[in-house]
């Protein structure tokens, strides 16, 4: 046993610790659980812990189910809300007929964009910022569309009904090892929006799946649904799930910072976000990879809906956040959405902004006005092109794209093309209520 792993089989002792739960998720960003007892753990660190990998969303065929489950010692954690009784391990997948990673795990597909970004000299720093609505439930327990408070952005209580729940929700995060740099509440009603700590990618895609698990389980526990669907309620603000990125010399310096730049971002930093703009119709199908995703990409709700950059206005698709000190220099990809596979959505990300510095790619200016009032002539003087209108031209981007394909390795790129077309025509042979209600009495 390795010192971590030892030192987790002592914790689990001493804390009485009766469950394991191990997990990984789907394609589809899902945390899955297997769970064993407390007394399996040194097991599972020295085996694995064995299981069928064909029930499993995307993962592998039917005749070639036996996966196996290696637990990260560095991921343990107790969970807040079962007593600590209950402690989770997130896990890496082995094919257990080759014993390599297998490529089906976005895990591994995350570790091998940060591989590609190490080979090349860079260490990868990432901060997303989850937003969520929480929502009342109805007699039968199920998830409404009602909220709870009328707040507005950064409302204080009383009117903020909901902070006590964001604050049982960032006792249970810390709990969990979670660094809370702040919460507050978001534009719409209903809406919350609580940031952690930066760290390297994989910790925060980690942590992405965790967070999700901990505020529906501590929102559930006062009897509300927290949802991180991208657009739950027509004409009013959405959930994003910005995502900061920034590269890190093995020295310790901050790639994307020059204090000679206007606007204080390397040739690098440029490079890469002329990467992640040239490859962004193809990353949405991945970054925003839901029929909803694309009702959030619409102008007027501070939602990116057009590929350019700013160092200031939030209608574009990479934002520059203001910087105080050099080692915060990085950029804020705005289109992402919380209901992305965190893994899959940083892996795209990375591996098209590594590509623009590969390239030597070129950024054009930032534009500085409000994007969402261009008209298309003014658009088309600029060079801006529109992201991807719904999901199916999203797969279509990404179906051209070779760059995004290749981040997702051959495996994972297919089966999430398989899946995300079939979610597509299911959507596109559905009638909604606007139909009947625009079209039922008129025709
Ligand atoms: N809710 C907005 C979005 O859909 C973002 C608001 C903000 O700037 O935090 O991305
Ligand atoms: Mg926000
Ligand atoms: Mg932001």
């Amino acid at each position: 046993l390795s010192a971590k792993a030892q030192a987790v089989v002592d914790e689990i002792e001493e804390k009485e610790v009766d469950f394991l739960r191990l997990q990984f998720t789907d394609i589809l960003g899902t945390v899955k659980n297997v769970a064993v007892p407390a007394t399996q753990a040194e097991k599972a660190f020295t085996e694995g812990i064995y299981f069928d990998g064909s029930s499993i969303e995307g993962f592998v065929r039917i005749q070639e189910s036996d996966m196996r489950l290696k637990p990260d010692p560095e991921t343990f954690a107790i969970l807040p809300w079962r007593d600590g009784r209950s402690a989770r391990l997130i896990c890496d997948v082995i094919n257990t007929s080759t014993g390599k990673p297998f490529e089906g795990d976005p895990r591994y597909v995350l570790k091998q964009a940060i591989k590609r970004a190490n080979e090349m000299g860079y260490k990868i720093n990432a901060a997303p910022e989850p937003e969520f609505f929480l929502f009342e439930e109805d007699e039968e327990g199920r998830a409404t569309t009602k909220t709870n408070d009328a707040g507005g952005y950064f409302d204080l209580a009383p009117k903020d009904l909901a902070s006590d729940v964001r604050r049982d929700i960032i006792y249970g995060l810390e709990s969990m090892g979670f660094e809370i740099e702040a919460s507050h509440h978001e534009v719409a009603e209903g809406q919350h929006e609580i940031n952690f700590e930066y760290d390297d990618a994989l910790t925060t895609a980690d942590n992405v799946g965790t967070f999700r698990t901990v505020v529906r389980a501590i929102a559930a526990q006062h009897d509300l649904h927290a949802t991180f669907m991208p657009k739950p309620i027509a004409r009013i603000n959405g959930s994003g799930m910005h995502t900061h990125l920034s590269l890190f010399t093995e020295d310790g310096e901050n790639a994307f910072h020059d204090e000679d730049d206007e606007f204080n971002l390397s040739e690098t930093a440029k490079q890469f976000t002329a990467g992640i703009l040239e490859h962004a119709p193809a990353i949405t199908a991945v970054s925003n990879p839901t029929v909803n995703s694309y009702k959030r990409l619409v102008p007027g709700y501070e939602a990116p809906v057009y590929v350019a950059w700013s160092d200031r206005n939030r209608s574009a698709l990479i934002r520059k956040p203001a910087a105080r000190v050099p080692a915060a220099s990085r950029i804020e990809a705005r289109f992402p959405d919380p209901s992305c596979n965190p893994y899959l959505a940083f892996a795209a990300l990375i591996h098209a902004g590594l590509n623009g510095i590969e390239r030597g790619l070129e950024c054009d200016d930032p534009v500085r006005e409000n994007i969402y009032e261009f008209d298309e002539a003014k658009r088309e003087e600029y060079g801006i092109e529109t992201l991807p209108a719904n999901l199916g031209e999203a797969i279509d981007a990404l179906q051209e794209d070779e760059v995004v394909q290749d981040a997702l390795g051959e495996h994972i790129y297919e089966k999430f093309v398989e899946a995300k077309s079939q979610e597509y025509d299911e959507f596109r042979v559905d009638v909604s209520q606007w139909e009947l209600d625009k079209y039922l009495e008129k025709f």
